[in-house]
C-alpha cells in the first residue's frame, strides 16, 4: 500500500492487543466489565476471541509516522 502522504510504499504488519480493538468517537469511552465491551458508537478494528489477541492488518509509513488500518464489516 502506498502512504497517502507521501506516496511511498508502507511496511506491512499487524497490530495486537490482549483486549478487543476498537475506534472510539471523542467524550465516550470503549472501558466496561468485558474484554468485549465497546461503546455503541465504537467501531471494531479487531474483534477479541478467547484466548487469541485481538489482530488487525496494519501499514506503517516510518517517514510520516503514520498507520493506516482498514476497517473490517461491522457485525
Ligand atoms: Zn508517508
Amino acid at each position: 500500500m502506498k502512504c497517502p502522504y507521501c506516496g511511498c510504499e508502507m511496511q506491512n504488519g499487524i497490530i495486537q492487543a490482549d483486549n478487543l480493538l476498537s475506534w472510539t468517537p471523542d467524550g465516550e469511552s470503549s472501558f466496561g466489565k468485558t474484554r468485549w465491551a465497546k461503546s455503541p458508537r465504537s467501531v471494531v478494528l479487531a474483534p477479541y476471541y478467547f484466548l487469541q489477541p485481538a489482530e488487525v492488518e496494519a501499514f506503517y509509513c516510518s517517514d510520516c509516522r503514520k498507520i493506516v488500518i482498514d476497517v473490517p464489516d461491522q457485525n
